[in-house]
């Protein structure tokens, strides 16, 4: 037994002294600050910067023009760098800690990355200068371009969609361009309940409708009742591999070829890319267009909504509608094609739809992917699936005889657990979840996939060491004996030790607070 775990069992916390329940006189608990928002801390006259007062200029907005101070908050540079500071420690991120976020991909990002990212002709460029003077860019996107071909078998890529569900939108878009192309108008997108819900959101945003397919008892897509969904009217499907169960989906060539057999597209999910990138390129499985996430997979920080990059590797068929812009090289170096004028100059057959977004892309993610495959290499590349799927086996094998995974036999690069093992304990996937915060974690993803009950989606990516993985482990071991042993006030209300308590998640959506009132933290913090 570990010390932690030791720690864990001597009991502590809601049993003891209720720490959890004490009042402070300065609203701070430790060294987690309380403090109003930004917007109510500031008051008129102070500034940051001293500037001499502006002239008085003609206005040209007619009765646009501003009539009065608009309430900007004003503070002292010192408030406002401590505010920034607070702000940022009470966020988790992967640099404080294991984030088990399934289907995520929360790895670490390496500082070399973000060294490469910052040099100024990657970060001061302008998307309008000149072509002539930003070559070096051109040159990033595409040789980001020619690895993402040469990863996936894929040989063509729309580099310019600004994350997966874009780049999901951008693949569906060009099926549906390439069916119309041919007169052939489809009405249906296939897609497996396990599903990411981006996916049939995204083809109901193409027009289509949404058949679901069941899913096997394995896991697994159920591949005769897809066949027996098929027929002329299928547009495509939409499948993830590795799947959201953490599965790899092992008859995909059988329905890669069922699906082209009707005249449908294989239309894949690769979210979870990281899992197999260097052992098995999709288009040899059969995917005719398969978005990748660059901020999962080849790594670069993301969550709390952004920046992702989502570029979508194409099959010869549908390359020609593949969006604008696009890297072409000419007589004089490298160019973009940005206009249907352009295009048909060019003479490549492409026949865009038009562009997906402003620009050429996620300029920083494209140097942080770049310095990510290269500084890897091949062989490094090919580690990064092989650990990721070592690791989720590993967490898989170490709490297996404690929590309940949902599916037999090994995963790929994370493991899904059901709520089984909390069974009559009373404590709930949530509780269970929260109860991860008291303990220093954020929760794995939970509830997702819909299929598995009280699912738990746990994915410790390749960035993590055996010794995080085991204090990680020793705890969920701890928490499940807790629950089990009718230790349920841990759980129930949870979690007590961070900076909020639990909020009321519907409450929160529909009537959002967003006012701090400092005679009721306590009421505030519901
Ligand atoms: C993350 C994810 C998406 C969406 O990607 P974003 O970059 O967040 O838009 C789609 N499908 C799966 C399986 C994912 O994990």
């Amino acid at each position: 037994m570990s010390a932690r775990s030791q720690a864990h069992s001597a009991g502590r916390g809601v049993d003891n002294d209720a720490p959890e329940t004490m009042t402070t006189h300065s609203g701070h608990r430790g060294l987690q600050m309380e403090e109003p928002l930004i917007f109510e801390m500031g008051s008129t006259g102070r500034t940051g910067v001293d500037l001499p007062p502006v002239p008085e200029v003609a206005s040209k907005l007619g009765g646009l023009a501003r009539q009065g101070e608009i309430g900007l908050p004003a503070l002292s540079e010192p408030q406002v760098v401590r505010h920034y500071v607070r702000v940022s420690q009470k966020n988790y991120a992967i640099d404080a800690g294991l984030y088990p976020l399934g289907s995520c991909t929360m790895k670490h990002n390496p500082r070399l990355n973000e060294k490469v990212a910052r040099l100024p002709g990657f970060s001061d460029v302008h998307p309008l200068q000149p072509q002539s003077t930003v070559q070096g860019a051109l040159e990033v996107i595409d040789t980001v371009a020619h690895w993402l071909i040469t990863l996936t078998g894929l040989p063509g890529v729309a580099m310019s969609p600004a994350a997966g569900a874009h780049g999901e939108l951008t693949g569906m878009m060009a099926i549906r361009a390439a069916h119309e192309a041919r007169g052939d108008a489809r009405k249906r997108i296939l897609v497996p309940d396990s599903a990411h819900g981006t996916n049939p959101a995204t083809a109901v945003l193409c027009g289509y409708q949404v058949d679901p397919v069941p899913s096997l008892a394995n896991g697994r897509i159920d591949l005769e009742a897809l066949k027996a969904k098929l027929d002329d009217d299928v547009a495509a499907i939409m499948l993830t591999n590795p799947n959201t169960c953490g599965l790899f989906e092992d008859q995909i060539i059988e329905v890669a070829e069922a699906i082209h057999a009707v005249g449908a597209y294989f239309y894949c999910d690769g979210a979870n890319f990281n899992a197999i990138v260097g052992k098995v390129r999709p288009g040899d499985l059969g995917i005719d267009v398969m978005h990748l996430n660059l901020h999962k997979t080849f790594s670069t920080p993301h969550g709390g909504g952004g920046p992702g990059s989502g570029p979508v590797v194409m099959s010869a068929e549908l390359t020609p509608f593949a969006p604008l812009p696009y890297v072409v090289k000419g007589a004089d170096g490298l160019r973009l094609v940005e206009t249907e004028a352009d295009q048909a100059a060019a003479g490549d057959g492409g026949q865009a739809y038009g562009r997906m977004r402003s620009f050429h892309g996620q300029m920083g993610m494209f140097v942080r992917a770049l310095a990510f495959m290269m500084s890897h290499g091949a062989d490094g590349l090919r580690l990064v699936a092989e650990d990721s799927v070592l690791n989720a086996n590993y967490v898989l094998a170490r709490l297996k005889d404690v929590m309940t995974p949902a599916y037999r036999g090994p995963c790929m690069h994370e493991v899904l657990f059901d709520d089984s093992f909390l069974k009559d304990t009373g404590v709930t996937t949530l509780d269970f979840s929260k109860a991860m915060i008291d303990e220093g974690f954020h929760p794995m993803t939970v509830y997702f996939p819909l299929i598995v009950h009280g699912a738990m989606l746990t994915e410790p990516t390749e960035s993590e060491s055996k010794e995080s993985m085991d204090v990680f482990i020793d705890t969920l071991r701890g928490l499940a004996a807790d629950a089990k042993a009718g230790d349920t006030a841990r759980f129930i209300g949870a979690p007590y030790l961070a900076p909020r308590r639990r909020l009321d998640e519907t409450q929160a959506a529909r009537k959002p607070r967003l006012r701090w009132t400092p005679e009721a933290p306590a009421e505030a913090a519901e």
